[in-house]
């Protein structure tokens, strides 16, 4: 069966054709720029075609319709028809309490996912504009599935995920922490299980997902009990333009210094924080690794913060689970970044944790363990895959409605 993954933002559209048969790529690409003006890129892999191309996309419609165009016409069409389209799988950043697991969409279910805009203002109306406008591309018959990010972490006790507010306002305004990248905490830690030949049930796993966007997930026996990331996805660590968590009263304190209204205190704590403001260099882990090798100051204590922060999270989600045979690092920043494996790791030896520090530095976007023979924890870098994840969540639901 052939599967389409959806990845809808407020501007952009990021998409892959996957054929379910051997999981491989046919098409992969993003409609970029909706609402602005619009850039279509596209490739298909296995015929190493590339195409760049400006289009108008005013909104997901039209985003929607360009997809279609280059899926099925001309001489780089992969598909004949929407048709051969077995179902979509599309990711969605928001679910809440209401979806603890992947379902098949109808239009209730569409406007479920618009009403939690609330809670995801930059995400979950987007999705919804994306799933209503897909629905009219495809064949009435072509099902679509939804996968939502905070799924995994539905079954955090709520010793873990309540906050210290009152009680009626989880109740009430549903503030509590929800938890995100389960997709591809569920993945790599799944990943990480088969490749150590242990069933999930029996592993206590530390999920490191450092990218631009950073999440550490505590998994037992195959299950989220804890997370770093919140109410949104600004919470936890340092990363590449969020803050992480700070004393929430210091975040009055700036607002009342800045004369800022709530969107942009919002904008300055998730646009203009993390790796940029600290460092003055660049959001972005390889600049920051770059000016770190120069001697720049604030570069120094903007990866020191990073390391120190993943440690904690490593040493509480230890305690937290009375126990760790495993961590794991994906993402962009954990799949090629061996510096801040080689520093959280380095120091590690009361948990028994120890990395080859040769073989470390080789491991770039590959599954390996990096521990040595004698590490006590075994460490691992393990390639996350997101929407390998929703298409076989998709297959799985479609095959079995
Ligand atoms: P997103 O959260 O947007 O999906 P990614 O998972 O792609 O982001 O991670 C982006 C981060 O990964 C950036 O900070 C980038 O610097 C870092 N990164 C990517 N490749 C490397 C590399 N070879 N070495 C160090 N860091 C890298």
């Amino acid at each position: 069966m052939l599967i389409l993954v959806v990845n809808a933002g407020s501007s952009s559209l990021k998409y892959q054709l996957l054929d379910m048969k051997d999981e491989s790529v046919i098409a992969k690409g993003n409609c970029d720029r909706i609402g602005i003006d619009g850039h279509l890129s596209h490739k298909v892999p296995a015929k190493g075609i590339k195409i760049e191309q400006e289009c108008s996309f005013p909104t997901h419609t039209e985003a929607f319709e360009k997809l279609v165009e280059v899926l099925t016409t001309g001489e780089n069409a992969v598909i004949k028809s929407m048709a051969e389209i077995g179902a979509v799988g599309h990711r969605i950043v928001q679910g809440a309490e209401f979806f603890d697991k992947a379902c098949l969409v109808t239009d209730e279910i569409i406007d479920k996912i618009d009403e939690l805009r609330e809670l995801a203002p930059v995400h979950n109306h987007a999705h919804a504009l994306a799933l209503r406008a897909c629905k009219k591309v495809l064949p009435e018959t072509t099902p679509m599935v939804v996968v939502f990010d905070t799924a995994f972490h539905q079954t955090m006790p709520p010793k873990a995920y309540l906050y210290g507010l009152p009680y009626e306002d989880y109740k009430k305004y549903h503030v509590r922490k929800y938890g995100f990248h389960g997709t591809s905490h569920r993945f790599v830690s799944a990943a990480i299980a088969r490749a150590m030949g242990k069933d999930p049930k029996d592993l206590k796993i530390v999920s490191c997902h450092l990218g631009n966007g950073s999440s550490i997930t505590a998994v037992d026996g195959g299950k989220s009990v804890d997370t770093s990331m919140g109410f949104t996805p600004l919470d936890g660590l340092v990363m590449g333009t969020r803050c992480g968590s700070v004393d929430p009263s210091a975040v009055t304190y700036v607002m009342d210094k800045h004369g800022f209204t709530p969107s942009q205190m919002s904008e300055y704590m998730n646009k203009k924080s993390g790796f940029l403001g600290l460092s003055g260099v660049s959001s972005d882990n390889r600049d920051i690794c770059a000016a770190v090798e120069k001697g720049d100051k604030r570069a120094i204590i903007t990866s020191d913060i990073l390391q120190y922060d993943i440690k904690k999270f490593i040493g509480s989600y230890a305690a937290v689970m009375n126990g760790l045979d495993a961590v794991l690092f994906t993402g962009g920043i954990g799949e090629n970044s061996w510096e801040v494996r080689g520093a959280v790791c380095k120091d590690m030896d009361f948990f028994g944790i120890k990395i080859d520090e040769e073989l470390n530095k080789e491991v770039k976007g590959t599954l390996k363990k990096i521990s040595t023979a004698d590490s006590k924890v075994e460490v691992w870098v393990v390639p996350t895959n997101e929407e390998l994840l929703i298409a076989r969540d998709t297959l799985e639901l479609v095959e079995h409605k």
